[in-house]
């Protein structure tokens, strides 16, 4: 069965996105040819996909440009990780979230995701 994104073809999370990039996905996405100040922005620290238009700057209108080299972040969303419960959880501003699963390799790979977002932040400030 295709995922809930693509069978009620939505784009709802590449709207005034926050998602955090790490070292990682800069580059891999710079090697696709895109110069980093096009879709980062730094925010204390925190490295971001860019918004233009409100929403994703790889985001067309329609779909994600860059969907195959897309951030980790992405890949898990809706499924997020709350800091403070140490704890996965499904993000309540995914109108589908209801059709999501979380699975415990989930909650391993988004832990070790937000220990290095959060280790590479450091080394920033
Ligand atoms: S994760 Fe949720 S908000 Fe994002 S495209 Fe899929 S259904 Fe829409």
């Amino acid at each position: 069965m295709s995922s809930p994104c693509k069978r009620y073809n939505c784009t709802q999370c590449c709207m005034e996105t926050e998602m955090p990039l790490s070292n990682d996905d800069v580059k891999r996405i710079e090697k696709l040819g895109f110069d980093r100040n096009h879709f980062v922005i730094n925010n204390d620290g925190w490295l971001q996909l860019r918004n233009l238009n409100e929403r994703c700057v790889f985001n067309d209108g329609k779909k994600c440009t860059i969907y195959d080299s897309r951030p980790e972040g992405c890949k898990f969303y809706p499924v997020i990780y709350d800091e403070s419960e140490k704890c996965a959880t499904l993000d309540e501003d995914c109108p589908h979230r209801d059709e999501f699963k979380i699975s415990d390799a989930d909650l391993e790979a988004l832990a070790s995701l937000v220990a290095k977002l959060n280790s590479e932040r450091k080394q920033r400030k």
